[in-house]
């Protein structure tokens, strides 16, 4: 199979790249690697590739390619998916990008939850898979369990999102931002008699000041976080909200939401100053009062990334944590209880690397299953 690699020097790019090298799924396929801006460069060595880039709008250079693998973005998909398809390419298309995530011909792959999902439209002939939304990918890698036995009635998600999801300038920002802060801050931490107040002035009127490196989030996050991520849908949604329900239900098979049989899903999303995970939560109304080690059960055995932390503390700040989960695969779901409101609502809490299984994973995988071989 010739794999064609758009957007594979970009932030989710590079990663999936590394996972590509790491898991050898390069020997697998004969790669040409594209570039919107270095067309003739030399593409990335890797074994069985074209050692020059080629020009990702050369329509017939992409249409030897058998599948496409884009983390371009969605300008891209959206200009040149059609053109490709109006010139009778008919390969297989696999994209990061929300751009084609919701039309008809589209299947949102997350093959640990679901693969039968995926099958069933490899049968139907669909060409196109779309990675799911970061953080509804990682909230349905976290509740596969209760997902699969059909237990969830809704669920709210509240969540903590990184930088990463704002792009690779944003990363930049945010530690810029802390050092801007520390800097003011700097002397009087140095003499232990200063006091705590004088401490908080200082970085406040820091994060306060336009000198603030803020280009990108427009508006202080070390220190702070932000309660509106992406666009506003102008009906107090914001875009990133709107993406939970839309995505479960479809990548499920289910209908949409409001109407019977869907899963009830929303809630608000933040971003925070963690670099790479995603945190998020979550309250759940279950359809039955299970027993909690019942649930504990169900979740850990869902799928082997999965991990239940117990709902002690040093597990808790231990285990559910940003800086103990960055660059890692593993999805910990903990503060699992029982609410007061009754015996069929749940608390959970749970975090995971947005750029691992909320973007790069599931598209090589993806690849893999094309491929027939096991992910
Ligand atoms: P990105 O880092 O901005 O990369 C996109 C493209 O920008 C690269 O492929 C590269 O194209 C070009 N570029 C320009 N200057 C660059 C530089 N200094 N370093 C690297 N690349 C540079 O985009 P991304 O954040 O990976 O997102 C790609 C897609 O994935 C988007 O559709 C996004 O919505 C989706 N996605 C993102 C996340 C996330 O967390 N960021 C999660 C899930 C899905 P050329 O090589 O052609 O110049």
């Amino acid at each position: 199979m010739r794999v064609g690699f758009v957007g594979w020097r970009g932030m989710v790019g590079s990663v999936l790249m590394e996972r590509m090298q790491q898991e050898g799924d390069f020997a697998l396929v004969e790669s040409a690697f594209f570039s919107t801006s270095n067309a003739g460069g030399a593409a990335p060595k890797v074994a069985g590739a074209d050692p020059v880039l080629k020009n990702a709008e050369d329509l017939a250079a992409l249409a030897a390619c058998d599948t496409i693998i884009t983390c371009q973005g969605g300008d891209y998909s959206n200009a040149i998916y059609p053109k490709l398809h109006a010139a009778g390419w008919r390969g297989y298309w696999i994209d990061a990008a929300s751009a084609l995530r919701m039309a008809d011909d589209a299947t949102i792959i997350l093959d640990p939850v679901n693969r039968p999902t995926i099958d069933a439209a490899l049968q139907a002939g669909v060409k196109t898979f779309a990675g799911a939304n970061c953080t509804v990918g990682l909230m349905m890698m976290a509740l596969d369990g209760l997902l699969r036995a059909d237990l969830i009635e809704w669920v709210t998600a509240m969540t903590y999102q990184a930088a990463s999801g704002a792009g690779a300038p944003n990363m930049r920002e945010l530690v810029a931002q802390m050092g801007y802060a520390h800097a003011a801050a700097k002397k009087l931490l140095a003499d232990p008699k200063s006091g705590i107040l004088e401490i908080d002035r200082a970085v406040t009127a820091a994060l306060r000041s336009d000198q603030l490196p803020q280009e990108n989030f427009t508006v202080p996050l070390a220190g702070s976080l932000i309660t509106w991520i992406d666009k506003d849908l102008g009906n107090g949604v914001s875009r990133e909200e709107s993406k939970a329900a839309a995505e479960l239900n479809k990548m499920l098979g289910k209908p949409p939401m409001g109407q019977p049989g869907a899963v009830v899903v929303d809630g608000l999303c933040v971003r925070v100053g963690s670099m790479r995970c995603h945190s998020q939560a979550l309250t759940m109304k279950l359809k039955r009062d299970l027993p909690l080690a019942e649930i504990e059960r169900l979740l850990a055995a869902a799928n082997p990334w999965v991990r239940v932390i117990p709902n002690k503390r040093e597990d808790s700040i231990r285990e559910l944590s940003p800086v103990r989960v960055n660059g890692t695969l593993e999805v910990p779901i903990g503060r699992l209880r029982k609410l007061a409101m009754g015996g069929e609502y749940l608390s959970a809490f749970t975090v995971g690397d947005q750029l691992l299984w909320g973007a790069a994973e599931p598209l090589r995988r993806m690849l893999r299953i094309l491929l027939g071989r096991e992910p």
